[in-house]
């Protein structure tokens, strides 16, 4: 008899392991590893993954599978033993590994359909004609109250049945306040005139209503008129306006038809790149290049070059790029190039929509999968090439389990399909640049530009001798006078307005009061259009308050810089320009993002203002001017990449100026003028901070010469999270290798989170074979705590955030 192992979805460390379970007879030779599957777990019935199976011949007392859910595997043998392996890297449990690999509408709340496939009409047993009863679906369930289920799946297997998933709709819509004038043009004419000339805003209102006489959104009228419900609400009472909830439709994406385009001709510079590439798809070696070239260096091409050979030799492709909403023009390109070969793993696309384009992969329509973090684990069979487009960013590592590095596991992937990875940025990361000069990689360099222009002149402006000169705007003078002369040729600008860790918030100039979150110690972020406050991590919103709720004072302000204050002020500066914003308040709906970089693009607005969204992949000719209007924020982080992340980030932005004929300019703004990232970023000396910067590793014992193991230790009450941190040190101490530093435990630098206290210790290490076993053990030790009491532990190996 067939014995199936499978791994259930049962979040607990102490079941992390196969079951074993009987395959019913009915099933026999349906049920292959990599399948879910329903089995009875204790009283309940879970979902698992079927792991392998084994032939037994003696008669156990096993409890059968209950159902299959998938008509063929979902995860192929390489991607179970991926999970296998990402469990034991990242210690995580196996099943969130598994599930970690898989689309989220196979997650959420589907509805199964069979259809007719139209296999071989002679073979079309007549009950499924019945079946269908001339509809061309009909639901899973209804087709097992009528026919057998072992009978179902062999249809779907000799491909006369299919198996459709469709999502339950959320079926949410949106709707939004409007005032619409509740009187014709004339009466309303005649009721403003009887307006009390004291009534300033009132009239104002009713005076941009005469001018625009129809409706307006609320949100229209507070961008306006920031007071403007009181006075609103007084129209409504002399009968001029009224209000109406109405249906607010959601702008589709239009997908628009992209451009075949053919390959460039290599330059003698990528040509010497590609060559060692072409060398390792050829022969299936799983080297890993980094690819080293300056911005807009022509390494885009590299890739394509490289995947048209994995193509031509019947294999497969993924390209990752860091955030894909943001880089619409990568994605264009890929598209244009290979065609409907390629399936787009879209952060904007719904659920349903990733799932087809999963679909593809899985049903091989499709050779390139080109898509952010989580396409590393597109269900490909036959890859012949990884690329990790922009290696250097940090949406790469995923901040929940599974912890994951998407470079680790594309390494890992390219070792089981023996092929190539290619690592490409203008500013790699300290780890893989380390890597490749001693050799573990190969260095591949793009030195030169592709239109040979110098990359562009930048210049420092030392905010503090702004204010000391009398300037207190967002502008230095130098940006100001180079904005001043793009409007006047129509030529470009991008303001980048960095602001990683740093937002507007309240402060009360009386008493000094900020407002934090109730739930987390972390300073609320202030909304202008909204007038309300909110917290970016549990997601608390609440109204701002008109008086100070320490002191009852009136002098409670917002400070900080955001886009929004950004743009008024550049509005009052140079009224006649265009602006266009870009922020996560402008790109929430589906496609905006794309919407307003195509403007931009077309030439319909003369500034592009944004935080660091705007920063990657734009290449656009007529941007020849950058600035930065606060480079230094981020770097008073407590956080060692402070200095990497600016580098990386100044550099990146000066790389969207002067790409093509006209040459480009670069201000950066800062009140660290003297900060090696920010000089150093300027000059575009890569090396030089890659120097610099390494030493400061080697003497904070930090990577690339030392991994890290963070341990946080969350719970409701603080004692009890102390208590457990504690006593995590103490069980290390003793069973570690001596040259392993721990340090802590202390309290995290955000302290409380959701209404979690948060305690937490950082361990380095540089080659420790104890440390895994120990790390493994104290999920076992303490896993009683953390399903009992609500506590929390969380082992990130190779954090990339420490807060
Ligand atoms: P990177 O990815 O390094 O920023 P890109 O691949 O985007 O650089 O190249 C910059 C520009 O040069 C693009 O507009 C691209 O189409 C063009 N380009 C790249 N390689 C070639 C080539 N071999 N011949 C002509 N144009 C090229
Ligand atoms: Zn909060």
């Amino acid at each position: 008899m067939t014995v199936a192992s499978v791994v259930v979805d049962v979040k607990n460390l102490s079941v992390d392991r196969p079951f074993d379970y009987l395959v019913p007879p009915e099933w026999e030779g349906l049920i292959e590893p990599g399948m879910r599957v329903i089995v009875p777990f204790g009283s309940r019935k879970v979902q698992g993954f079927v792991v392998s199976l084994k032939e037994k011949a003696e008669r156990e007392q096993l409890k059968a599978i209950i159902e299959p859910m998938d008509e063929q595997p979902v995860l192929t043998e390489e991607l179970l033993e991926l999970g296998e392996w990402l469990s034991e890297n990242t210690l995580c449990l196996k099943i969130a590994a598994f599930q970690a690999m898989l689309p989220a509408a196979l997650k959420v709340n589907y509805e199964k359909y069979l259809v007719p496939a139209g296999g071989n009409p002679g073979e079309d047993p007549g009950y499924f004609r019945e079946l269908f009863q001339n509809r061309d679906k009909i639901g899973w369930d209804e087709a097992l109250r009528l026919v057998e289920k072992g009978a179902l799946y062999r249809g779907i297997r000799e491909g006369l049945l299919r198996v459709e998933y469709r999502i339950k709709s959320k079926g949410t819509v949106r709707k939004e306040t409007y005032y619409v004038p509740a009187v014709p043009k004339e009466s309303f004419s005649e009721k403003r005139a009887s307006l009390p000339k004291t009534a300033r805003k009132q009239l104002e209102i009713a005076d941009f209503y005469l001018e625009h006489f129809h409706a307006h959104s609320a949100a229209e009228l507070r961008e306006r008129f920031p007071q403007f419900s009181g006075p609103v609400n007084a129209l409504i009472r002399k009968g001029m306006l009224k209000k109406e909830e109405r249906e607010q439709y959601r702008d589709p994406y239009e997908h628009q038809a992209v451009e075949p385009s053919r390959p460039h001709p290599l330059t003698p510079e990528q040509e010497e790149a590609v060559r060692p590439v072409r060398r390792a798809i050829e022969s299936g070696e799983p080297d890993v290049f980094l690819l080293y070239g300056v911005t807009g260096s022509g390494k885009t091409e590299v890739y394509m070059h490289a995947i048209r050979q994995v193509l031509e030799k019947g294999k497969e492709a993924i390209v990752l790029v860091p955030e894909i909403a943001l880089t619409p023009q990568m994605v264009a390109r890929f598209k244009s190039r290979f065609g409907d070969k390629v399936a787009v793993l879209h952060s904007g696309l719904s659920a349903g929509e990733k799932y087809d384009e999963w679909r593809k992969i899985q049903r091989k329509e499709v050779q390139v999968a080109v898509g952010a973090r989580s396409a590393v684990f597109a269900p490909f069979e036959n890859l012949g090439i990884i690329i990790i487009d922009e290696e250097h960013e940090t949406t790469y590592k995923q901040e929940e389990t599974p912890r994951y590095h998407a470079r680790d596991v594309a390494i890992r992937r390219a070792q089981s399909h023996r092929c190539p990875v290619i690592l490409g940025s203008a500013t790699p990361s300290l780890e893989s640049f380390a890597r490749a000069k001693k050799g573990v990689y190969k260095l591949l360099k793009l030195e030169k530009r592709m239109n040979n222009m110098p990359l562009p002149s930048v210049e420092i402006v030392d905010m503090r001798k702004e204010m000391h000169a009398g300037n207190r705007l967002m502008f230095s003078r130098l940006l100001m006078e180079k904005m001043k002369d793009r409007l006047e040729r129509g030529e470009q600008t991008v303001l980048l307005l960095n602001r990683r860790g740093y937002a507007t918030f309240l402060l009360c100039r009386g008493c000094g009061y900020t407002m934090v979150c109730p739930n987390c110690e972390v300073t609320l972020t202030y909304h202008k259009v909204s007038d309300t406050v909110k917290c970016h991590y549990c997601g608390y919103e609440g109204s701002a308050p008109k008086r100070c709720p320490a002191c009852g004072g009136e002098h409670i302000r917002y400070f900080g810089t955001g886009t929004q204050k950004v743009e008024e002020e550049l509005k009052k500066l140079f009224p006649e320009a265009r602006v266009i914003r870009m922020d996560v308040d402008t790109t929430r709906r589906k496609g905006s993002h794309e919407k307003l970089l195509k403007d931009f693009y077309e030439g319909k607005g003369d500034i592009l203002l944004g935080t660091q969204m705007i920063a990657k992949g734009l290449d656009f000719p007529n941007i020849t001017l950058v600035g930065v209007l606060s480079a230094d924020i981020g770097l008073n982080m407590p956080d060692f990449r402070a200095g990497e992340r600016t580098f990386q980030l100044l550099t990146q932005v000066s790389g969207r100026a002067g790409r093509h004929r006209l040459p480009g300019e670069v201000v950066i703004q800062t009140y660290a003028p003297d900060h090696y990232s920010v000089k150093l970023a300027r000059d575009y000396r890569f090396l030089d901070f890659y120097r610099h910067e390494m030493n400061m590793r080697k003497r904070g014992n930090y990577p690339p010469y030392y991994y890290l193991v963070l341990i946080v230790v969350t719970h409701e009450n603080a004692m009890t999270a102390a208590k457990i941190i504690h006593q995590i040190a103490s069980f290390l101490r003793g069973r570690l290798d001596e040259r392993t530093i721990v340090l802590g435990p202390g309290a995290s630098p955000i302290s409380r989170l959701n209404n979690k206290y948060r305690y937490q210790l950082l361990i380095k290490y540089k080659r420790d074979p104890n440390l895994f076993p120990a790390l493994k053990q104290i999920s076992r030790l303490f896993i009683k705590e953390q399903t009992k009491d609500g506590v929390g532990i969380h082992i990130d190996v190779n954090p990339y955030s420490l807060l």
